[in-house]
């Protein structure tokens, strides 16, 4: 299914669960304004390729638009509007001055070097030049970009401007005003999601089982924080595939990840040392490792891995959406009928974008706080998030993403009268 079709189907579901002003529903259905490039790279070789580029600003009732961008050979326009919704609903979730926005580049970042990358954003960079700023739009890091990355963003366009503007984008290197604790904020954020959710369903964080799809930046924080609070990490993967511990006593992630950069895979099954085992690993497909017995099931890549297809072979009773959009709309049907509890991608992976505004915030007035600050005022935000939302869920008996998209229509129609706008 088209992504942003299935995120207008989240829509339409909230809207009819809440009855809906018809007004915001009507503002909602379509972003605010698309932006279409095609950015032209002289690559190493000498050879010129046009990119596809996009930015979509969905919507700013409540804010200067803010979101991350993609670096991926399929982005497409389809999936960045559905991402910029999924902000607009994120940010009014986590209750920050933010409306939503997202970008993307359709490229394989493997196949260019270092130097093309930088060209190519700061080309990107020049190109958004009057659609960005710190007060307008903030970019941040998503899918295959980094601090690194952002770093030029805020250097092309403090050059563009004539004046030094690092609250123009999020997610930056601490040297140039970046913030400590916002590397692990989405992870750790997801992790403090499901701790209190495990809470309120008074089961024990010992005896979680817990499997990763995707064990890139956010999966791999998340995997700390779970495995540091005694939670037992049964199966990951990443983009060329997974393992999974027939043992089910669970895997060491540092050892993993040392192991998967020396050697490069992990789907090879090449563990080395004795936590990390070959005998008691066996390599499995990313899509196999999604059906594969656990608690917690957490899909950290990319949208549309549970879809109507393979929904009713998932096992787990909770899923952890720390992707953005790894459950379609008609999975979530499914899931629901079968009493598997779906923790929303706008509350569960929010730590992130809460991370970048305590960037920003520190960015605008100057400041620089500790990580403890840092995290301590994100988890602050997100168990408010998590209260409204668990409340909105029993009032309206309702799942937890049609709660969290009545809280953030609720915050978003309030705005959207506040202006005028409806
Ligand atoms: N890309 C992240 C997300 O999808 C973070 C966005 C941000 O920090 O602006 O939530």
């Amino acid at each position: 299914m088209s992504v942003f079709k299935s995120a207008l189907n989240q829509l339409k579901t909230a809207a009819q669960a809440m009855n809906l002003e018809p007004a915001v529903l009507e503002v909602l259905r379509k972003p605010q304004r698309v932006i279409e490039l095609s950015l032209p790279l002289k690559k190493d070789n000498g050879v010129v390729e046009a990119f596809e580029a996009y930015r979509v600003q969905y919507n700013n009732a409540r804010g200067p638009f803010k979101g991350g961008i993609r670096y991926h050979p399929h982005a497409s326009l389809d999936e960045v509007k559905a991402l910029a919704f999924w902000m607009t609903i994120k940010c009014a979730v986590a209750d920050i001055p933010y409306g939503g926005a997202k970008g993307g580049i359709k490229l394989d970042p493997k196949k260019l070097s270092e130097h093309e990358l930088e060209h190519l954003t700061r080309s990107y960079t020049r190109a958004l030049r009057w659609a960005i700023g710190p007060k307008q739009d903030i970019p941040a890091p998503d899918v295959n970009t980094n601090a690194k990355i952002m770093g030029w963003i805020a250097d092309e366009f403090s050059n563009l401007v004539g004046e030094y503007k690092p609250a123009v984008v999020t997610g930056k290197p601490i040297a140039i005003g970046g913030s400590e604790g916002r590397e692990v904020a989405t992870g750790t954020g997801g992790f403090f999601i499901l701790a209190e959710v495990l809470k309120k369903l008074k089961k024990d964080p010992k005896k979680m089982k817990v499997m990763i799809q995707g064990i890139g930046n956010v999966g791999y924080w998340f995997a700390k924080a779970s495995q540091a609070a005694g939670m037992k990490i049964v199966g990951v993967s990443d983009s060329k595939g997974g393992i999974f511990d027939k043992r089910g006593i669970g895997m060491d992630i540092d050892n993993l990840m040392e192991t998967k950069k020396s050697k490069g895979l992990l789907a090879g099954c090449y563990c080395s040392g004795s936590v990390c085992d070959c005998k008691n690993y066996q390599a499995v497909s990313n899509q196999k490792l999604l059906e594969l017995p656990c608690d917690v099931l957490v899909p950290a890549a990319l949208e549309n891995q549970i879809m109507a297809k393979n929904a009713n072979r998932i096992k787990a009773p909770i899923i952890l959406e720390l992707a953005n959009g790894p459950v379609d709309s008609e999975a979530d049907i499914k899931l629901a009928k079968k009493n598997v509890l779906v923790i929303p991608d706008v509350l569960a992976n929010s730590g992130g974008v809460v991370g970048s505004y305590l960037e920003w915030v520190q960015n605008l007035y100057g400041y620089s706080w500790k990580e403890e600050e840092v995290l301590n005022r994100m988890k602050d935000k997100l168990a408010a998030a998590l209260h409204a939302v668990w409340q909105a869920r029993e009032k309206q008996k309702v799942t937890m993403r049609v709660a969290a998209f009545i809280v953030a229509l609720r915050r978003l129609g309030e705005s959207m009268k506040g202006r005028g706008v409806i």
